[in-house]
């Protein structure tokens, strides 16, 4: 079993790393958010523990980068921050539990282990609004049962569209998702990717699917639902 821990506190760390090596893990340690999704990009973990506050990009950032790549690795956040409304937000951001500091390392190792006791979530991978349909393992799109032509980061952006059905999206999120940027980054480049996308999803049919949200972001659904 491998695990990254994302923890910026060299102390920490170092103890993270002895404890779960000698629990028999295979640990990898990112001292930072953007070395952390780097990681992540190259290597399969099992379980990752993410702590929030970092230098750069910080926990949340990594975490919504995670979930919005379509990446289902289990996460653990282990923090300072211990109000309720922060341990809220891990969770709906994708989070599978949530250890305040300071904690016992025995109950941090329970808990590793209940979580890598459960059945990995089978994911979707055939996703559908209205007759736009997307297939993430045949990498394919298709509208009205015609294929659609997309780019890579057209696809990619998609698929967080769609996967999120009804729900507005921020320029932000969808930066972070899609271009990994930071906070603060030009989401012009997320525009002008959406009216790429729109060209080929929405143009040539009648019904559109792709709303531009004024001043926040998009949203992609069906609009006979609403
Ligand atoms: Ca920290």
């Amino acid at each position: 079993m491998k695990l990254l821990i994302v923890e910026d506190e060299v102390k920490t760390a170092n103890f993270l790393m002895r404890g779960f090596s000698e629990a028999g893990y295979v640990v990898s340690v990112a001292p930072d958010g953007a070395t952390a999704m780097q990681q992540i990009g190259t290597g399969a973990f099992d379980l990752i523990v993410l702590d929030i506050l970092l230098p750069g990009v910080d926990g949340w950032n990594v975490l919504t980068w995670l979930r919005g790549a379509g990446l289902q690795t289990p996460v653990l956040i282990l923090t300072a921050r211990d109000e309720v409304s922060d341990r809220v937000r891990g969770l709906e951001l994708g989070a599978d539990d949530y250890l305040v500091k300071p904690f016992a390392f025995s109950e941090l190792l329970a808990r590793v282990r209940t979580i890598l006791r459960r059945p990995p979530a089978r994911e979707a991978t055939t996703f559908r609004v209205a007759d736009l349909e997307l297939d993430v393992d045949g990498h394919k799109a298709t509208r009205g049962g015609r294929r659609l032509d997309l780019t890579a980061r057209e696809f990619t952006l998609l698929a967080l569209l769609i996967r999120r059905p009804g729900e507005v999206l921020t320029r932000t999120l969808i930066a972070q998702a899609v271009w990994d940027m930071g906070i603060g980054g030009d989401t012009n480049v997320v525009d002008v990717n959406v009216r790429r996308l729109r060209a080929k999803v929405d143009d040539p049919f009648p019904r559109k699917l792709l709303r531009t949200v004024r001043g926040v972001g998009y949203v992609l659904e069906d609009p006979g639902v609403n």
